[in-house]
């Protein structure tokens, strides 16, 4: 006789982890500087003494948070209200490889991590814990293991649930160095003695229009009934209702494998003789690049460059840049020094082949960049465009002119790589 079996388990509990390094830019600064240790350091944007001063602050550790230095201040504003305060410029490439390394320690536990953002990651436990007590103890080794790889001045938070919402929701419920750890039964009490605002996906204008029906807590958003929430809200009203039971979504996604290069190029209906025509070329070319770079979210430290002129013959060249990179222009300019020590003037070009790699996947603030803000602000609304409307919504005025067909192959044609 087999033995006898249940229904499916179809709602097996997960154990879902939400890991979130405290004061993340701050304590890099601090652990890779020991001056900066114990005081109250803010990370402002890339710059140097007058430049740096009109910034906007990215993060302040926690000595600078204790005494009411905020993100997103000016740091104007700041040095005002904290005279010796330390404003560092901030250091994209520092902040990358911390987040490589706890990804990593991550990975080494968990049976699937999802990068949440730059100092943010979900894991799932549930079969490398199988209970709650395991993921207590994982999380233990996995808070040693960043204070030894990462330093021990890179301090986490850790909330475990069984689902994300409620994961993020508990490690944000203890800061700094929290460790909140919420069974499925104990999930519907926690939920209800946290305030709207902490609930990832209530912001601001969502509380506003929450207050307007009279809901300002867990407890008044659950007597609210579905039908009156999806009136209010829409399908969001579904999902408010479920997050006010502390319901959430439990799949942990494996974050995409990061391409190794993302590059373009095109053979010309005719060969390019002028700079101009050239450098226009170029310049479509590298924005078209650093456009699926940003889609994608990867900035990018090195460049390639390929040139082919007629009868096949051809050349490539590659560059390591001391800064990484994430917009088009920037790219182009170095792109046409690459390409001027290796081509031959003489020969008319048939061929061009853009490449971005050493691809770092990132969420670091556009600002940190060594870009005006204003610049990085024109982006995001392109972006927003290209994302709506598809590629090639946007050209600059100076490559109206040129016309890529997409077709899919080696180097030799248009084609992603
Ligand atoms: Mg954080």
């Amino acid at each position: 006789m087999g033995l006898r079996r249940g229904p499916k388990n179809t709602t097996m509990n997960k154990i879902i982890l939400h890991l979130d390094f405290n004061s993340y830019f701050a304590s890099v600064e601090q652990q890779a500087n020991p001056f900066l240790r114990g005081k109250a350091v803010a990370v402002g944007g890339k710059g140097r003494g007058s430049q740096l001063e009109r910034t906007v602050i990215t993060t302040a550790s926690r000595q600078a948070k204790d005494i009411g230095i905020k993100t997103a201040m000016s740091s104007i504003e700041a040095k005002r209200l904290v005279p010796n305060l330390k404003i560092v410029s901030g250091d994209p490439k520092k902040y990358s490889e911390i987040t490589k390394r706890f990804l990593s320690i991550l990975k080494r536990h968990c049976d699937v991590v999802e990068q949440f953002s730059t100092d943010e990651a979900f894991g799932e436990l549930t079969y490398a814990a199988g209970d709650y007590f395991g993921a207590t103890m994982i999380a233990q080794i996995i808070r040693a293991e960043i204070a030894e790889e990462c330093g021990e001045y890179c301090t986490v938070s850790i909330g475990i649930a069984p689902n994300k919402l409620v994961a993020k929701l508990a490690c944000e419920s203890q800061k700094p160095n929290g460790l909140t750890v919420i069974p499925p039964d104990k999930v519907s009490a926690f939920v209800a003695t946290q305030p709207l605002s902490a609930i990832c996906g209530i912001g601001p204008r969502i509380e506003s229009r929450l207050a307007n029906i009279g809901v300002t807590s867990v407890l008044t958003l659950r007597k609210i009934s579905l039908e009156n929430l999806r009136h209010e809200f829409k399908s969001y009203g579904d999902w408010l209702y479920a997050a006010a039971r502390g319901i959430g979504d439990d799949v942990v996604v494996d974050g995409k494998e990061a391409p190794k290069t993302i590059g373009h190029s095109y053979t010309f209906p005719h060969d390019l003789v002028n700079d101009v025509e050239i450098q226009t070329n170029l310049l479509a070319l590298c924005d078209k690049v650093t456009w699926r770079m940003r889609r994608d979210g990867f900035i990018a430290g090195k460049i390639g460059i390929y040139v082919r002129y007629q009868g096949f013959y051809g050349r490539g060249a590659q560059k390591n840049l001391s800064e990484p990179f994430m917009d088009g222009l920037e790219l182009f300019s170095n792109a046409w020094k690459l390409l001027s020590t290796i081509r031959n003037k003489n020969l008319p070009i048939r061929l061009l082949g853009v490449r971005a790699s050493g691809l770092i996947k990132t969420n670091i603030p556009a600002h940190l960049f060594p870009k005006q803000n204003k610049v990085h602000k024109t982006l995001k609304a392109l972006d927003t465009l290209q994302t709506r409307y598809g590629a090639g919504v946007w050209m600059r005025a100076s490559t109206m002119n040129t016309n890529f067909y997409e077709r899919t192959s080696g180097w030799h044609y248009d084609h992603e790589i």
